[in-house]
């Protein structure tokens, strides 16, 4: 489940490259990463469906109920034009359950990859619980981002990827790109599929297809073969070259004959060069008693 970040075009702009909304580019990476993703095999939903709609934090979460993740893509701000790197804020430790584990196997998974891709520093790596019980079940073991805590509430992993600092020039100026979201998305996907192992059911699907295909191509080899020899029956002039054993019974006398009388003299390299055809047609007329 994919949650495009804030609502609205025009939200979160950056402070130094005119132009460049949180809001805006969200919803441009979210709808590239979904179809980079469903290429790829995966079944995708996203938060919501129109750039405006504004469904709160909790319920943002609880809507991966179902998926195997909840993914939540921003840009980060800060008081310093300084800080490029991404942040990737997983849940919190939590020994009763493994989907804090798994949140933060898929941040590993996704951190290098957008550090790469963008030309920024090396992900920075954040968990942040609150002090009380959010969620009423008696443990203290509660997400302070309210989108991760309704994943949570919902038993999916979630993961907040803050694709570095819109407060930062270069990487506003690197995520005002349409191709450059286009690039990350492929490169978010790409990891996502090599951590679901979604590349091994690929590289099944390919492999069938490279089966069929050489089936394919016997079949066509086979067909052309028999082709080939009914072109080579057609064309020979030459089938039956010599008066010996290979000459059809019912064509051997006349054969015989007509060399002997010195009618069939052949090409002066021991071949008669006679075809079916020729054969049946001086048996024909020998029997006519053309040459009696
Ligand atoms: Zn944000």
């Amino acid at each position: 489940m994919l949650d495009p970040g804030h609502a609205g075009e025009f939200y979160n702009a950056s402070p130094v490259v005119e132009g460049y909304f949180e809001s805006r580019a969200m919803w441009s990476l979210a709808g590239k990463l979904k179809s980079a993703l469903e290429k790829r095999g995966f079944e995708v939903g996203l938060t919501r469906y129109s750039i405006n709609e504004d469904p709160a934090l909790t319920e943002r979460g609880r809507r991966s109920a179902g998926y195997d993740l909840f993914l939540s893509l921003h840009s980060n701000a800060s008081s310093s034009p300084l800080p490029d790197a991404p942040w990737i804020i997983t849940f919190s430790n939590d020994v009763k359950t493994d989907l804090d584990e798994n949140s933060k196997a898929v941040g590993k998974a996704l951190g290098g990859v957008i550090s790469r891709v963008m030309g920024i520093s090396d992900p920075f790596y954040y968990t942040k619980s609150v002090d009380f019980d959010r969620d009423g079940n008696g443990f203290i073991d509660d997400e302070y981002y309210g989108v991760l805590f309704g994943a949570k509430s919902v038993g999916v992993p979630g993961v907040i990827l803050e694709h570095g600092f819109h407060t930062n020039k270069r990487c506003a100026e690197w995520l005002s790109s349409e191709d450059n979201l286009t690039r990350l998305a492929e490169a978010e996907a790409d990891a996502l599929a090599k951590f679901y192992n979604m590349e091994d059911d690929l590289n099944e699907e390919i492999l069938k297809q490279i089966e069929k295909l050489e089936k394919a191509v016997e079949t066509l080899k086979s067909r052309l073969d028999k082709y080939d020899k009914m072109k080579v029956y057609q064309n020979a002039a030459v089938r039956w070259a010599y008066v010996d054993g290979n000459l059809p019974e019912w064509a051997y006398s006349t054969v015989a004959k007509l060399t002997r009388l010195g009618y069939l003299r052949g090409n002066g390299e021991n071949s008669l060069e006679l075809s079916e055809l020729m054969m049946r047609l001086l048996v024909i007329l020998d029997r006519a008693g053309v040459w009696d």
